[in-house]
């Protein structure tokens, strides 16, 4: 049996790629849909996308039609309808009132300047000197609360909530819903059961688990591949457009990024038009221990793990 596999088990699997709609898609958001598709498929399991769009102020015109677009043109298509986070503010807000509930939610009034740079906590309530009007809601930090999980790249990871993540936010000033919140939210709600992303999000995955844990959800398996980067170790990002996908070779793109997860697929399908001829090599050479983690890195070291 393939190392990873569930085909002889009755569990589901559901994965996902949610990307945000602030650009097209580049070589590295290429990267993470195509790990999260064919770890998908290899596991007979389910592929959905979602369009994390909570942000209409960083997002750019047209930018989710393009990003499906590119996706089907890569033959990335998804099983379900894609969902929306701009259409699911209801379920957001139950959540922060489940939290309210349970008496862990705050008001802070603290501006973005005084904050920068730090793991925010307070006294409660919020006793901000720069007190406004404006005010956004937070998460109380439980003391001594300590999340570890299990990467399936990076493997032991772990933070204290208190110490390194802080009071997170929920409703940002702004009136948006935090990215976090939305995210937990929504994974739930799709039945998420896989996440693969880039290795930029390891990070917050430990927010997003202690919500998780509060609010009663399943916490999914992660694994967090490594980060894209250039020749000169540079990052890809969508604010570097000097690494968008070449619009005239899915078929080049798709290969670069396989090949860039750890793979070489053969010479022969390099002449291939036809991009799901190299997913159903991909789908079927896919060994999860083949992606290195040559940028494998370790969260902060508050506990021992
Ligand atoms: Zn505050």
């Amino acid at each position: 049996m393939r190392r990873g596999s569930l085909k002889n088990s009755n569990s589901v699997y559901i994965g996902r790629f949610a990307p945000s709609p602030t650009g097209p898609l580049h070589f590295g958001s290429l990267v993470s849909a195509l790990a999260s598709y064919i770890d998908a498929k290899a596991n007979h399991g389910l592929w959905l996308v979602r369009i994390d769009d909570i942000d209409p102020p960083r997002e750019s015109k047209g930018s989710t039609k393009k990003i499906l677009q590119q996706l089907q043109e890569h033959g990335l298509h998804w099983d379900k309808e894609v969902l929306f986070q701009s259409q699911r503010n209801n379920a957001y807000l139950s959540a922060i009132k489940k939290l309210e509930g349970d008496d862990l939610v705050f008001r802070c009034y603290c501006s973005r300047k005084g904050l920068q740079g730090g793991v925010t906590t307070h006294n409660y309530p919020c006793r901000s000197e720069n007190s406004t009007n404006l005010y956004s809601l937070r998460l109380k930090a439980k003391d001594n609360y300590k999340v570890q999980f299990n990467d399936l790249f990076q493997g032991n990871q772990g933070q204290l909530i208190k110490k390194d993540v802080g009071d997170m936010v929920l409703y940002r000033k702004e009136k948006l819903f935090s990215y976090n919140l939305a995210v937990v939210v929504d994974d739930a709600f799709q039945q998420i059961t896989h996440i693969f992303r880039g290795g930029d999000l390891l990070n917050i995955t430990p927010s997003q688990i202690y919500l998780q844990k509060l609010l009663g959800l399943r916490t999914p398996v992660y694994g967090h591949i490594p980060i894209a980067v250039d020749d000169y170790g540079v990052k890809l990002s969508k604010q570097n457009l000097a690494v968008s996908l070449d619009h005239n070779s899915s078929q080049r793109n798709l290969i670069n990024a396989i090949n860039w997860l750890g793979f070489k697929v053969p010479a022969s399908l390099s002449k291939s038009r036809r991009p799901d001829q190299i997913l159903t090599w991909a789908i079927h050479n896919w060994q999860r221990n083949n992606i290195t983690c040559a940028e494998k890195k370790q969260l902060f070291n508050s506990f021992e793990a």
